[in-house]
């Protein structure tokens, strides 16, 4: 039964181990309408285009809300 001849370090294990835990950047590219970034093969989520169209009716920001209600609600822009 064929054995390791030496010991692996710890280090060499837990990076080893160190690999399945390691997240994969999230793909974005340009919404060609807005510029917003949204996932490739997608509607985009701002303003609802999709293959140079407009597919789905973009949601409405509640503009009665934001114009009548107070406006300390909103998070501030950094
Ligand atoms: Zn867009």
């Amino acid at each position: 039964m064929p054995n390791p001849k030496r010991k692996h370090t710890r280090s060499r294990r837990d990076s080893r181990r160190a690999q399945n835990w390691r997240l994969d950047a999230v793909t974005a590219g340009a919404c060609p309408n807005c510029k917003n970034l949204r996932p490739p093969h997608t509607v985009c989520p701002s303003c609802g285009w999709y293959n140079g169209k407009l597919a789905v009716a973009p949601k409405q920001k509640k503009a009665k809300g934001a114009e009548g209600g107070s406006a300390g609600q909103e998070k501030p822009k950094s």
